[in-house]
């Protein structure tokens, strides 16, 4: 479970996150949703670890990660990330790739890798190396290499815009799916209401560093709290 409370984060005095209030229930996905320089991955970080807000408090299932002068480092907060940009290392193969993150390495995880591999249908790839998958062949090892070490929370920034759209839908189910069994509280961040309508338990929607309005993606869209929400909603068939 992923808790946050009244997170604030300035640059140059102009606030990017603003009194931001959330929480994400372990085995759900929340989106949090909004247009270009709302604040979304600003939010992310925070939540991560790599910066700290000015005020405001995060908990990892009950447990203060970052609050006032505690400030848990990234690799002790239980938070697995999945980037667009954070890119499998290319000098490792895919079995190498899934166990970096795991004690021992790949020697001693040989049976986690391969039935994480196996959930995602990427078991003829194990000794391959990144340059020779295809981007969603690359985007599903990215998945469970950041799934690897059982994370409480995983924050997913924009995970399939790179994708070809022909193949987005497939493995947003797919993801979905892998997500649910695992149990993680996740944190996906989005600018296309069509990802949040699919994937979220919950929309968070965000704009100018707030969050406007929350709920289960049919309420949003039945009932949006305003008319830029609404017009946000509107492109979706
Ligand atoms: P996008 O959908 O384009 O990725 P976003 O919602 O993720 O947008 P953020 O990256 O969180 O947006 O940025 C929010 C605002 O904060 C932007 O105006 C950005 O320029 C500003 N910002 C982010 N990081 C810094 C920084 N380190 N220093 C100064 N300004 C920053
Ligand atoms: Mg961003």
């Amino acid at each position: 479970r992923l808790e946050v409370q009244n997170l604030i984060r300035a640059f140059d005095g102009q606030r990017v996150v603003d009194r931001v209030v959330f929480a994400v229930e372990a085995g759900q996905v929340a989106c949090l949703l909004g247009p270009s320089g709302c604040g979304k991955s600003t939010t992310l970080r925070l939540v991560a670890g790599v910066d700290r807000p000015d005020s405001g408090q995060i908990f990892v299932d009950g447990k203060p990660v970052c609050d006032g002068k505690l400030h848990i480092p990234p690799e002790r907060r239980s938070v697995g990330l999945m980037f667009q940009d954070f890119a499998l290392f290319p000098h490792l193969s895919v079995s190498e790739n899934v166990a970096f993150g795991l004690k021992g390495g790949y020697s001693a995880n040989r049976a986690r890798v391969a039935e994480l591999l196996e959930r995602v249908r990427m078991s003829s790839h194990i000794d391959s190396y990144p340059h020779e998958l295809s981007g969603g062949e690359q985007q599903r090892v990215a998945l469970v290499r950041a799934l690897a070490p059982q994370p409480r929370v995983l924050l997913m920034d924009e995970p399939f815009s790179g994708l070809d759209e022909r193949l987005r839908d497939g493995i947003r189910d797919e993801t979905l799916a892998l997500l649910k069994e695992e149990g993680t509280a996740v944190l996906l961040v989005t600018h296309e209401p069509d990802e949040a309508m699919r994937m979220a338990d919950q929309i968070l929607l965000m704009r100018d560093g707030r969050i406007v309005q929350q709920g289960a993606p049919y309420n949003l869209y039945n009932a949006p709290a305003d008319r830029q929400a609404a017009a946000f909603f509107s492109d979706i068939n």
